[in-house]
């Protein structure tokens, strides 16, 4: 009998993601967790009677491919009233994909060719680099710099040349908070029109914007536009991150790639969460309302935290704040994090993961996604340090 040889890897340098490594070590140590992004209250009853009611109806077998003709009408419809710009064809520039996470593996691996370089801005979330990797790609990395994380054009400009097949942005940023401007769009546009290069744009937390700041999709540019895939998450936009749903608009051309290789990696997604969403999506006061709900816990949380030794790096947007940690100690992120888990009781996320080359600046990220509860009790366990 031949014992299999342990199988040559094809990402050398990844291990289990951190979102997985710090939800697991607060199980395990009975810290309140605020590493892992997600939100601790509940999904509208609405929205699950709706979920019921469509699988006691029968919608319990495949969904079409691209997912079903009330969604992707209803997703083209808000896209419309949200940001004007571009119109999303329901039958070519819209598909339903499962959570923004298969929509970004799927559009990368359509794209991305042998030796394509692919531009990716760190602190960069996690899932973007693996699927690069995996198509033979090449990522090539421009830093947001500290502490307010924001793009450099000109170095952005430095870095894209004629290999350049894909710029991956994302705003608001994931794990920085950092919201994009319509300036830094423009840019962006400029880039793009003048090199060819396709822009992926993660919009998960396009709803989640605090302070009056306005979301900058990429759909209310039209020469951008016309060079961009846009993904975006039920998960996060109706609390519900365990349903995995999300779609992503595209031009035609560059839809009719994504589709071929979606058929392929799910063929197509939950059929009776389809069908509610869709009913859903038609009101728009179910998601109108988001940003200020989240400008909430995010104030409460940071009032709960004065008088720490923590420093605040504001955040504009998403569910996370940022704090720098470097009045309490000077130990590297990922064992600082560690420690305040196991023996402080809170878990957060260590920023230096989310670079190629770990980036100690002393900051990690807090999901204050949180009831009030657990942000004062994790306020308090924070402020004793
Ligand atoms: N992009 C960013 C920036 C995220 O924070 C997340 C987190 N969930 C995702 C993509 C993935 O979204 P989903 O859960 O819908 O797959
Ligand atoms: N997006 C979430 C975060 O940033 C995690 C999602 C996941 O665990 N894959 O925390």
């Amino acid at each position: 009998m031949i014992t299999p040889a342990a199988p040559s890897t094809k990402l050398p340098q990844t291990g289990t993601t951190i979102f997985a490594v710090m939800s697991k070590m607060a199980a395990e140590h009975g810290a309140l967790n605020l590493s892992q992004g997600f939100p601790d209250f509940p999904v509208s009853e609405e929205l699950i009677g709706l979920v019921e009611k469509y699988m006691r109806e029968g919608r319990n077998q495949y969904a079409p491919l691209e997912g079903t003709q009330a969604l992707r009408e209803a997703i083209s419809a808000k896209m419309q009233k949200l940001y004007g710009g571009r119109t999303y064809d329901p039958e070519t520039e819209i598909t339903v994909t499962s959570g923004a996470t298969q929509a970004i593996f799927t559009a990368i691996t359509a794209l991305v060719k042998e030796e394509d370089e692919v531009i990716v801005f760190t602190p960069a979330y996690d899932c973007y680099v693996p699927p690069i990797l995996l198509s033979g790609g090449k990522p090539v990395f421009v830093e947001l710099k500290a502490p307010h994380f924001r793009p450099d054009w000109d170095e952005v400009k430095k870095r894209v040349n004629r290999k350049t097949k894909l710029i991956i942005i994302n705003s608001p940023h994931n794990p920085s908070g950092t919201v994009w401007t319509a300036d830094d769009m423009r840019a962006l546009e400029k880039l793009v029109v003048s090199t060819g290069a396709y822009v992926l744009s993660d919009e998960v937390y396009e709803h989640i914007v605090f302070d009056g700041a306005e979301h900058q999709s990429a759909a209310r540019f039209e020469a951008l536009s016309a060079h961009s895939m846009i993904v975006a998450s039920f998960g996060k936009t109706f609390h519900a991150t365990g349903w995995k749903m999300g779609y992503i608009c595209a031009p035609k051309a560059l839809m009719k790639e994504f589709r071929k290789v979606h058929q392929y990696i799910v063929y197509c997604v939950n059929h009776p969460m389809q069908a509610a969403l869709a009913d859903f999506l038609g009101n728009e006061a179910n998601y109108t309302g988001i940003s200020s709900m989240y400008q909430e816990r995010r104030d409460f949380f940071i009032k709960a935290l004065e008088g720490s030794k923590f420093k605040l790096i504001p955040s504009q947007g998403t569910y996370f704040q940022l704090l720098n940690y470097s009045e309490i100690s000077r130990k590297k992120e990922v064992k600082f994090a560690e420690e305040l888990t196991k023996v402080h009781g809170v878990a957060s996320i260590p920023v230096s993961v989310f670079y190629p080359q770990p980036r100690e600046q002393f900051v990690l990220r807090f999901c204050f996604a949180k009831g009030e509860e657990t942000l004062t009790a994790a306020a308090e366990k924070l402020k004793a340090l």
